[in-house]
């Protein structure tokens, strides 16, 4: 009698920073079945997540498909980060609660987040005594509660759930995407920058970024002022940025940056120049004006690749990676049923 033997479905997430690893986590969690396999060619303090601040504060100009589809990754991704913070995994994975203030002198449109607003336990206007407790002569203020993930310790929660669920790990550089063709049924492409390469996408633009991280552990409150500038403390240490320069590659810290995120931080917060700076950091956000999480049928003489790339999150990847990666293991999922074009369906 002829048994037919069952295969198991493997999945190839290609990434590791906090897009790739929330992903593989999900992919556990929704599909045990399955073999999961993540492959990077750069893990933990080498990816742009590790330098993250880290906080849940989505850009009012991040973007997904459509305003409903954003909204959803946003709650999905606080709901998941509030569960965690609510756990007794919180501490190991670096989730933490923080309040602060985001001034203006410019407009209220500034301080104002219609992503934030109703869903974080606090978001309002600052009263007139709080407009002038830090220096600035500020006009326009919003006061909040938030989570931060200090992603030095979730990523390395993230690989150590995963590999203890049953997933593995590849550390290799990948190409072409076509070259997984051989050892995975799909992909899940959350490789950041690398999409731009991997996908000829060249609406994926670097925004670089520097930051200070500085021993400040009495600096609780997280804060923001106009020109980018940024004190957001987190369970390792203070964040303190920044800058946004678009379509820049330059990995190296610049000493005119330094200078001018110092100037700016310490007029906001003068007790911080005594904070000692354990580390300069620069990062490329992985930009484009609308996140991709969608799916796409490969097909080439080396033949068919099912994937579902989840990419360009921009400066705000850390808030929103669980939500997208909810939706990405969706369209998987879709994908599967359709069974298209692969006999192990
Ligand atoms: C200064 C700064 C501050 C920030 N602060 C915040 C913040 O407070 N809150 C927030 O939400 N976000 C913040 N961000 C943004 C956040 O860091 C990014 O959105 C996020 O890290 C993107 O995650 P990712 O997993 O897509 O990319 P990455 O972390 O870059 O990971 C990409 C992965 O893909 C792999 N890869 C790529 N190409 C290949 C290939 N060809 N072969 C094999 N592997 C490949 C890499 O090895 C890596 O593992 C900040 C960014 C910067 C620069």
């Amino acid at each position: 009698m002829c048994v037919a033997r069952m295969t198991a479905v493997s999945i190839c997430v290609l990434g590791a920073g906090v897009v790739g690893m929330t992903t593989a986590l999900e992919l556990r969690a929704q599909m045990p079945s399955a073999m999961t396999t993540v492959i990077a060619d750069k893990f933990r303090e080498a990816t742009t997540s590790d330098g993250a601040a880290g906080i849940f504060r989505p850009g009012s100009n991040f973007s997904g498909e459509t305003p409903e589809i954003t909204k959803k990754w946003i709650h999905d991704s606080y709901t998941y980060y509030n569960d965690l913070y609510s756990s007794d995994h919180a501490e190991l994975a670096g989730v933490d609660q923080v309040s602060g203030f985001m001034f203006s002198n410019i407009s209220e449109d500034i301080v104002r987040n219609h992503l934030l607003e109703g869903l974080v336990p606090t978001y309002r206007a600052a009263s007139e005594e709080e407009l002038h407790i830090y220096p600035g002569g500020w006009k326009h203020g919003s006061f909040f509660t938030t989570l931060v993930t200090d992603c030095r310790k979730f990523l390395p929660w993230a690989m150590y759930r995963f590999q203890e669920s049953g997933g593995t790990i590849q550390n290799k550089t990948v190409k072409n995407l076509m070259e997984l063709t051989k050892e995975f049924d799909f992909v899940v492409n959350c490789s950041g920058l690398g999409a731009r390469q991997l996908c000829s996408d060249k609406k994926m633009v670097p925004i670089r970024g520097q930051v200070l991280k500085v021993q400040a552990p009495w600096m609780k409150m997280a804060l923001y002022a106009e020109n980018d500038t940024y004190i957001i403390p987190s369970s390792s240490s203070v964040t303190v940025g920044g800058c946004r320069q678009y379509d820049s590659y330059d990995l190296s810290v610049s000493p005119h940056d330094s200078a001018a995120i110092k100037e700016r931080a310490y007029r906001l917060l003068p007790a911080l120049r005594s904070a000692p700076v354990d580390r300069e950091w620069v990062g490329l956000r992985p930009h484009r004006s609308v996140v991709r999480v969608e799916p796409e049928v490969c097909r080439s003489p080396a033949g068919t690749l099912k994937v579902v790339h989840n990419y360009g999150h921009g400066g705000y990847g850390v808030t929103s990676a669980p939500g997208t990666a909810r939706y990405a293991v969706k369209l998987l999922k879709e994908l599967h049923s359709a069974g298209v074009g692969n006999s192990k369906l």
